[in-house]
Order: C-alpha cells, then sequence, then structure tokens
C-alpha cells in the first residue's frame, strides 16, 4: 500500500530518488497525499562542453543498461584504428546532443517568448537529442552502411528505426512511463512527438501529419535532427567532439548559433533561422565537414579496416548466438529484430569473433584471421579510388570507374604472368576512359609483383595519350562536400 500510495518508500529504498525529494515533499505528501518531485539537476563534466547540467528523467534514461550500451559502441567505427584519439563513444556524444539540444530550446523560449514554448517541449526534445543513437550497432555506421546492406540485402533498415525500437523497449523495460508522467509528461502525445524527432521524414511542401505537436511547433523538430538544411545539435556535437579526439582544428563555434538563431515564419513554415552576418560562420561549419569526411570518415584505411571489418562480421555472422526475448537466438545480422538482443550486441563482437576457440568452424576462424590481419596491421591493399570535378557526373563515372576496376582486377588475377597483355589493356582503358587515371595508386600493391610495375607504367602511358587527345584536364579534389557516396575504392583481398 505504501508502495503504491507514493514515493516515501522509495525514498527509503532508493538513494538516488531521495535526492530529489526535499522536506517540503514530504510535507506536501503527508497533507495531499500527492508526490511533490523536486527537479535537482545532475551535473556531468565533459571535455566538450564543461559542466552539463541534466533533467532528472534524463539520469534516469541514462542509467538503464539500453542506454549503457551506448558506452561500448565507438562514434566513428573504423577511424579509431587510424587515429589514435578516436576512442570516443555514442554514450557522450548523446548526452552531449541532449545537453545542447536544451540550450537551444532554452534561447528559443528566452529571446521569444511568443513562440510558447514551455518546458515539457525542451524536456521532450532533449529525450529525442539523449536516444537519438539508441539505435547504431556496432562500429557505428559501418553496422548499418556496409555490414546490413550485405547481410541482409534488400532489408531497407537503418540505425534510426532501432532508435525508436530501442525507445519503446528501454520506457518498457525500465518502467519509465510512470516517471515520465511525475515529471509532467502527458505520454498520449509526448511519446509521438520524442520519436518523431529521433526519425521523421522531410515534410516541407506538404500537410503536417504529426502527432506529437501542432504545425505552429514546427520549428522544435528542427533543433536534434534538420531535415530542412542539416544544420542541427547533433552535428554541432559530433563536429566538436570528433574534432577534439582526431586532432583537427575547428573553426565553426556552435555558441555564436545558439545567441544568432531565431524562428522565422517562411513560406508559411516556422523555421530556426540565423542571422546573415553569420555567414561566415555556418560556411565554416560546413567546411569542418568537409575536413572530417577527408580527412577521418572517408579515409582511405578507415575505409580499408571498415571492409576487413564487414568481411569478418559476414563470415562469422551465423556463428555468432546472442540471446533474446524468450530465451530465442538471435545472430549478428538478426538482432536488429530484437531488441533485447541488439541490447548485447556492441563493438565487443570484435573480440568475440577475435578470441574464438581453435576448435570453432572454419568460417569463425576465418573471420578471426581477418581481424588478426587488422591487428597485425597486415591490411587489404588500396588500388584505386574516383574523384570527380563535378558531381553531376558521379553516376555515369563511378559505373564506368567500377566496371574497369573490376575487370583490371579480375584480369590482373588471371594473368598474373603475363605482362602485355595486362599491359595493353591498361594502356587502352587508361586512355579511354577518362576519369580513371589513379592506377598508379596500385604501385603500393607489392604482393603481387608485375602488377604494380605493370599498372604504373600503362597509367602513365595512358594519361599521356589522353592529355595529348583531350588537353591538360586538371584532377581536382573538388566535390567531397557530401562526404560518403561521391568516393568508391576497391581494395585487393
Ligand atoms: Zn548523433
Amino acid at each position: 500500500m505504501w508502495e503504491k500510495k507514493s514515493g516515501i518508500l522509495q525514498y527509503e529504498i532508493n538513494k538516488r530518488l531521495a535526492l530529489r525529494r526535499t522536506g517540503v515533499g514530504l510535507l506536501f505528501w503527508v497533507i495531499t497525499g500527492l508526490d511533490f518531485v523536486v527537479c535537482v539537476l545532475q551535473v556531468f563534466n565533459d571535455p566538450i562542453h564543461g559542466h552539463m547540467e541534466l533533467h532528472p528523467l534524463l539520469v534516469k534514461i541514462i542509467d538503464t543498461p539500453q542506454f549503457q550500451r551506448l558506452r561500448s559502441i565507438r562514434q566513428l567505427g573504423g577511424t579509431y584504428f587510424v587515429y589514435p584519439g578516436a576512442s570516443h563513444n555514442r554514450f557522450e556524444h548523446s548526452i552531449g546532443v541532449a545537453h545542447l539540444a536544451g540550450q537551444l530550446g532554452q534561447a528559443l523560449k528566452t529571446k521569444q517568448p511568443g513562440l510558447n514554448i514551455t518546458d515539457r517541449d525542451i524536456l521532450c526534445v532533449q529525450i529525442a537529442g539523449l536516444c537519438h543513437d539508441l539505435g547504431h550497432g556496432p562500429f557505428s555506421h559501418l553496422y548499418d552502411g556496409m555490414f546490413i546492406p550485405k547481410a541482409r540485402p534488400g532489408n531497407k533498415w537503418k540505425h534510426e528505426t532501432a532508435s525508436l525500437a530501442m525507445f519503446d523497449h528501454l520506457v518498457k523495460c525500465n518502467k519509465l512511463e510512470d516517471v515520465m508522467k511525475q515529471y509532467g509528461l502527458n505520454l498520449s502525445e509526448d511519446l509521438d512527438f520524442i520519436k518523431e524527432m529521433i526519425d521523421r521524414d522531410n515534410d516541407k511542401d506538404q500537410e503536417w501529419l504529426h502527432k506529437g505537436r501542432p504545425k505552429d511547433k514546427s520549428f522544435l523538430y528542427e533543433i536534434v535532427s534538420n531535415k530542412t538544411n542539416g544544420i542541427d545539435v547533433d552535428k554541432f556535437d559530433y563536429f566538436a567532439r570528433d574534432c577534439y579526439h582526431l586532432g583537427v582544428q575547428i573553426n565553426f563555434d556552435y555558441h555564436r548559433f545558439l545567441k544568432f538563431a531565431r524562428v522565422c515564419e517562411v513560406d508559411g513554415w516556422k523555421h530556426i533561422c540565423v542571422r546573415d552576418k553569420e555567414e561566415d560562420n555556418m560556411t565554416e561549419m560546413f567546411h569542418t565537414r568537409l575536413c572530417l569526411h577527408r580527412r577521418a570518415y572517408q579515409h582511405k584505411v578507415t575505409k580499408i579496416i571498415e571492409t576487413m571489418i564487414t568481411d569478418a562480421f559476414l563470415k562469422a555472422d551465423k556463428h555468432i548466438k546472442i540471446e533474446g526475448t524468450g530465451k530465442k537466438t538471435f545472430r549478428l545480422s538478426t538482432a536488429i529484430d530484437d531488441m533485447e538482443a541488439y541490447t548485447k550486441l556492441t563493438d565487443a563482437v570484435f573480440e568475440k569473433i577475435l578470441n574464438c576457440a581453435f576448435d570453432a568452424p572454419q568460417e569463425l576462424r576465418d573471420a578471426r584471421d581477418i581481424l588478426r590481419r587488422i591487428i597485425n596491421r597486415d591490411l587489404y591493399r588500396f588500388l584505386g579510388e574516383t574523384r570527380f570535378e563535378d558531381p553531376t557526373e558521379v553516376c555515369t563515372n563511378v559505373f564506368v570507374d567500377v566496371v574497369f576496376l573490376h575487370f583490371s582486377i579480375i584480369l590482373f588475377e588471371n594473368m598474373k604472368t603475363s605482362f602485355f597483355p595486362t599491359f595493353l589493356f591498361f594502356l587502352c582503358m587508361t586512355s579511354l576512359c577518362c576519369h580513371y587515371s589513379e592506377m598508379y595508386a596500385a604501385f603500393s600493391v607489392v604482393r603481387c609483383p608485375g602488377f604494380a610495375q605493370c599498372a604504373f607504367l600503362s597509367s602513365w602511358s595512358g594519361l599521356s595519350v589522353r592529355r595529348l587527345m583531350t588537353g591538360i584536364r586538371r584532377l581536382t579534389w573538388t566535390t567531397f562536400n557530401s562526404g560518403a557516396g561521391q568516393r568508391t575504392f576497391q581494395s585487393i583481398r
């Protein structure tokens, strides 16, 4: 009876909760029989944002197995094998995003009281910030971008899908609905609102379909994940955090954005906008993104290592057994179907494969051997890449180059000893295919003597022929700004 009626018994049992209840709360309960919850904000120290004060409900969410799981998921996946400082995890990033979401919400609320932003709105936005990456798998984008498409072709799964499922699972497993109500959330609309912020489609020029908040609060949906222009607190946090851990200089200052952001009405929609004089600062933000993609996210060796981990995961897939709901067993690629199993799936699977028993199935031992090669730095060889001067050329050129590259590899592997046919083939292809000119990158292929010299000679000859034919063409790095998808690479395994 006591337990049901109020938090008084919990006051005795749960010290953490006791900290948030005061003598005033006790008196309030004695008189009214209602719970009186005082929000004592908990302070987290962070190398990027300094001391962050978080609402007790956010702390409740943080202190769950589903959220703590993010401590074991590297923010930058395979980049840690290239940059020794990139050891940070999704855990601290998510807390940072919740903090910034609160700051932006509060700034708008203070500067524009007419927007009627409530504390409940801000708390929901913060929860969305905290939970937006709950669905990431081992090595973050490696799992949803490289492994799942190969392990389960045709499956349209993305990490946001799992973030929603994991959020529901987290709330249910930890009985957080009551706690949410205690802190003033209206579950019938706020749970929808939080989930719509985590994963939503671009709703510009469409009628307002969201259930969580009405159209006049559409700007709230742009705080955590902005589908209109990509400027959101998620990026503010990971740009600052990644730069800090990679040792890359950052010139974009999100503090200025927080000071100069206002909500304006554009074409009947309320958007978060920024002062015209802030244009340079915003350009700097996109420039930071470009630098991070070039130097880390799409780094040649990062991509090679991620390809190797993906290969290992594919081989080990059916031998990794994870227990899920109702003692059902799931594997590496099917854990996404069951959140209990998915909670147990982290980067630790790398060590699990690496340390598998000597009598393990052959496929698992093959996977282990690939991971051992990473540890011993015996990496796949980088053969070449395509670069573009005009983004509109991307589709056709990627196709031509990838086809050419595949043929080259097949031809080379089957004709290791015959130099001249291969030489002629390369000569023709580099002369005719106007974009594939980096074959000399294959010069590093030491494992296969003959090929490197052949590729080197023919590519230079081909390049010379092409220059004569088309005039000197400048090969520059230009169209990297949208990151992944505009660079292809292949490696010899
Ligand atoms: Zn994120």
